[in-house]
């Protein structure tokens, strides 16, 4: 058994050396940081557990690990090849910090919402959360991923949030300024999972499922020009950058979620530049 860690952009580590060459090579693509999206694979028939929770494995031995904004720093992925052989490994994140985003000029109900906005809002939370909860064998997420527009980097992952001078929630996701009317790509082939024409926070929405967990969501736009259970390739257009929903100007907010945990985009898109490592 082999471990190697393809870092992709991060220039990181060369784990470790084999208790058995039984179960064959493990190998896991992707920066080891908070927000971090890592593809593994091993012999199939495997089964793993990231923290001792199941992670699903491709028939081909394809899987995903990804690590949420305030992951710990140790996490412990343990590997069960089909011969029953079982192992653990530690892998250790990269620290990561993050700024602070104030934002003002907000309109004041989507900073701090009415009583009566309230069921609009969690419904549209329960379809977002039926989304994150899909873990559907597709195997879409192997096309890589592509920025959805292009223009200037507005928002970053992870920043805390001041809007209108009350703290809120870390973003996300990733914002890309760009004026209205640009197009919205999916930045990797799935299935769409959900169109809504008005979000109270997200405007008008779309979320792809790339399959294993892995969804991404476009918001704030000003057209959708795709329907809920269609496919779509990487790079189809599925709208156009508005600003409907909180924003006060046009931009795409864009955002990755392996389940209910959210990745940094801008990790995610740039791991497939990376080195594949192989034997
Ligand atoms: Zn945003």
């Amino acid at each position: 058994m082999r471990w190697l860690v393809a870092p992709m952009i991060y220039g990181l580590l060369l784990l470790m050396a084999p208790p058995s060459k039984a179960a064959g090579d493990v190998i896991l693509s992707g920066p080891l940081m908070p927000g971090g999206l890592i593809t593994g694979k091993t012999q199939p028939g495997s089964l793993i557990t990231l923290n001792g929770k199941a992670v699903r494995v491709a028939a081909g031995g394809t899987f995903l690990l990804g690590f949420g904004r305030d992951a710990k720093p140790a996490q412990t992925l343990e590997i069960r090849a089909p011969n029953g052989f079982s192992y653990t490994r530690d892998l250790q994140l990269q620290p990561r910090s993050y700024q602070i985003t104030r934002i003002d000029g907000l309109a004041e109900r989507k900073v701090t919402p009415k009583p009566e906005d309230s069921k609009r809002i969690q419904q549209d939370n329960a379809g977002i959360g039926r989304v994150r909860r899909l873990d559907s064998h597709m195997e879409d997420f192997l096309s890589g991923f592509q920025w959805p527009a292009s223009g200037r980097i507005s928002g970053v992952f992870g920043s805390q949030r001041v809007l209108n001078g009350k703290p809120r929630s870390p973003h996300n996701g990733v914002d890309i300024a760009a004026p209205a009317g640009a197009p919205v790509h999916a930045a990797a082939a799935g299935s769409v999972a959900l169109v809504h024409p008005d979000m109270f926070y997200s405007g008008k929405t779309v979320m792809i499922d790339h399959g294993h967990g892995l969804s991404s969501v476009y918001i704030h736009m000003r057209k959708i020009v795709v329907k809920p259970g269609q496919r779509v390739n990487k790079g189809d257009k599925i709208g156009e950058v508005g600003m409907t929903g909180r924003a006060t100007g046009p931009h795409l907010h864009w955002g990755i979620s392996l389940f209910t945990t959210h990745l940094d985009p801008m990790l995610v898109v740039a791991g497939k530049t990376g080195i594949e490592v192989a034997e």
